[in-house]
């Protein structure tokens, strides 16, 4: 399924809406090998076009959703077409709960050790015919890597929901993508966190405004060097004359 696409400061966003990002990820999961599920943000694409090999891998990713409000902005300034924001969290969760009703398998990857075990056991509470064949934290060495990915290949998941934060994540994917026993993979930052309980999402009233990073700024203030990158992004939106290429 060829999905059409704008290109953000050099990086693919997939012109979807909540309903296309997830019946994309259906397509995908009945693919031959493990897809690639990104969710970019300011800050990632941001990133992105600095360097060129977190760029070059992103543009890889299977179905690249536009996550944060930033890439919305940019993309009504320019006429891009993007409809509106699908928000990783909120794909993850319509995943679990398709999961749960077609007995899915899921493997929850990252976070600080307990995290991803918290999770699972809070996923298993809202959602109890999924089956989480196991979960690991993302704090392993290099030299354990092997190990982590026998650990998930033994259980065969469908889908994998990685937290190694960005841009490790995405390369994680990406460099292990052809020998991980999954159908998808998908980057979901902080989202084990939420699961766990152990962070919050923002309120309604912050996320329809549009506002959801304010509220993540103010509960995690030393985030604020991270989300200098959205001012910046601002700024080369409205100046840059190629800003789509
Ligand atoms: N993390 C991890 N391994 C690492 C670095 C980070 O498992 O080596 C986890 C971290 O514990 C957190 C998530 O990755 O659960 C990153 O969360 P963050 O809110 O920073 O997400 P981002 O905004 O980077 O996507």
């Amino acid at each position: 399924m060829e999905l059409s696409y704008v290109k953000i400061l050099g990086v693919k966003i997939h012109k979807v809406n909540m309903e296309q990002a997830f019946s994309s990820f259906l397509y995908l999961l009945n693919g031959n090998i493990c897809s690639m599920i990104f969710t970019p943000n300011t800050e990632m694409v941001m990133n992105a076009s600095k360097d060129q090999d977190f760029r070059r891998v992103l543009n890889s990713g299977d179905l690249i959703v536009p996550d944060g409000i930033g890439i919305i902005y940019a993309s009504n300034h320019h006429n891009l077409g993007l409809e509106d924001r699908v928000p990783g969290i909120e794909l993850m969760e319509k995943i679990l709960k398709f999961a749960n009703t077609t007995k899915k398998s899921v493997f929850l990857l990252g976070g600080a050790p307990g995290i991803s075990e918290k999770a699972a056991e809070n996923i298993n509470d809202t959602f109890p015919n999924i089956v989480i064949k196991g979960f690991h934290d993302g704090y392993f060495k290099e030299e354990e890597e092997l190990k982590v990915i026998d650990k998930i290949n033994e259980t065969r998941p469908d889908i994998l929901f990685v937290a190694l934060g960005t841009p490790k994540q995405e390369l994680w994917m990406n460099k292990h993508r052809k020998i991980l026993n999954a159908k998808v993979a998908m980057g979901v930052g902080g989202a084990l966190d939420v699961w766990s309980g152990n962070s919050k999402r923002a309120p309604k009233i912050f996320r329809d405004l549009g506002l959801e990073w304010l509220y993540r700024l103010i509960r995690e203030p030393k985030r604020i060097w991270r989300m200098m990158t959205i001012p910046k992004f601002l700024i080369r939106v409205f100046l840059e004359k190629d800003f789509s290429k």
